[in-house]
């Protein structure tokens, strides 16, 4: 059995050892309630303080500033509608709807959460469409903003193409259009980050941003599944969604997930803010030799999303006449895993919505790999899953050929 190569890091990633041995003790030694007074407690409530202050310091946060949840889809959720509960509980006034602006490619638990605010009539949306190239428009941004918006919530990194946005610019654009609303007694805009594909390999501290809340989960950075966090800006206007207990802050009710919450603070102690440039080079050497190989190897395949702005392990590709589902399959029985679209979405038939947002017609939607690079990936793998797609689209080709000609056939 040949060694099977993944390449699917974006979807999730490893746990680290490391990251897995500081979990270790916290399953069946440690095993107390942290809001127990007692002294298992107490250890369990030290792990997590410990936790929190690692998180925060990656984030450039003060420790009470970062919430643990069960990963970025609730952090998202509680971004979104923490905010509006917020606003109607200040305002009490359900008949004035406030307005959140968003964009057209969000990962679907942010696209999700603001249609069901829209269709139970708590919002008003504006979807931003990306450009061509997957980076939204700071001016389709700023032409977006009315008297009445709340929320801004911008994803850091697409999931699918991995186009990096202009998160920072957002955010000094936001400061100066809060002062100009403050002066004009309008509500503040709050701005939100889905970062969850950006932590690896951007910088994400949140005053350099600029943001008041920023979203992640620790299995895309070599930490556990099912734990994430959400930052939140002292003093933002924000309320919790779930009601229960008090912990994290009376923001997140439900008892702590202590072995995800030190696997997350371990994973995000171990990205070297310091390292991360070379570590980005060493990775978009390795991407830009996959794209090289694949558009120049195959013919009728195209690069989704710019080539620049783009995170360092990420390769998103269309290939004329090729079904997406197919040639993951195909790919999978030859040892190969990557995806189409999100792993979310990818069970589904449904042409990708991010890159119809970049203007790709349906058909060519459909036929798209995602290829996403970590780092236990090597030349070899990335050389050896290179030969086994142009087999496969060989193949797939072929096949679809047949089959349009016996269409075309038929009809004549
Ligand atoms: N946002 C983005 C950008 C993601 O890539 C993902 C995971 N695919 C999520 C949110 C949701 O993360 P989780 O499934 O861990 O809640």
């Amino acid at each position: 059995m040949p060694k099977k190569i993944y390449l699917d890091y974006a979807a999730t990633t490893p746990v680290a050892k490391e990251v897995l041995n500081e979990m270790l003790p916290f399953f069946s030694e440690e095993y107390g309630n942290a809001m127990s007074v007692h002294s298992f407690g107490l250890t369990a409530l030290q792990a997590i303080d410990n936790a929190r202050e690692q998180t925060a310091r990656f984030f450039g946060a003060s420790p009470s500033e970062i919430i643990f949840t069960s990963g970025a889809t609730e952090s998202n959720n509680l971004a979104i509608k923490g905010v509006l509960k917020s606003y109607y509980s200040k305002t009490g006034n359900k008949n004035k709807r406030p307005h959140i602006i968003t964009t057209a490619f969000e990962h679907h638990c942010v696209l999700n959460a603001c249609e069901t605010v829209e269709e139970e009539g708590l919002a008003e949306v504006t979807f931003i469409k990306p450009k061509k190239d997957g980076v939204v428009n700071m001016q389709d941004i700023q032409k977006a903003i009315k008297d009445n918006t709340i929320l801004i919530s911008v994803m850091y990194v697409n999931n699918e193409i991995g186009t990096v946005q202009p998160i920072k610019k957002i955010g000094a654009l936001l400061k100066k259009e809060n002062k100009m609303r403050a002066e004009k007694s309008l509500w503040p805009i709050i701005f939100h980050t889905d970062a969850t594909q950006a932590v690896n390999y951007f910088d994400c501290d949140v005053n350099k941003l600029g943001v008041d809340l920023l979203s992640m989960s620790a299995h895309k950075i070599y930490g556990p599944k099912g734990i994430g966090s959400l930052y939140i800006r002292k003093g933002t206007a924000i309320k919790h969604i779930q009601d229960g207990g008090d912990q994290e802050y009376k923001m997140r009710a439900g008892t702590h997930n202590v072995p995800g919450i030190v696997g997350l603070g371990k994973a995000v102690s171990m990205i070297k803010t310091e390292r991360i440039q070379q570590k980005n080079a060493e990775l978009i050497e390795l991407r830009n030799h996959l794209i090289g190989r694949i558009l120049k190897e195959i013919p009728k395949s195209r690069l989704n999303g710019s080539a620049i702005k783009r995170s360092p392990n990420n390769a998103n590709f269309s290939f004329k006449d090729v079904e997406g589902e197919g040639l993951l399959l195909s790919l999978d029985m030859e040892g190969v895993a990557c995806s189409t679209g999100s792993a979310c979405s990818s069970g589904a038939l449904s042409p990708s919505h991010v890159l119809l947002s970049i203007g790709l017609r349906p058909e060519d939607a459909h036929g798209s790999l995602r290829i996403t690079l970590g780092k236990h990936t090597t030349k070899k793998d990335i050389d050896s899953a290179v030969e086994k797609i142009k087999t496969v689209v060989e193949r797939l080709r072929k096949i679809s050929g047949k089959v349009l000609e016996e269409f075309y056939n038929n009809k004549k």
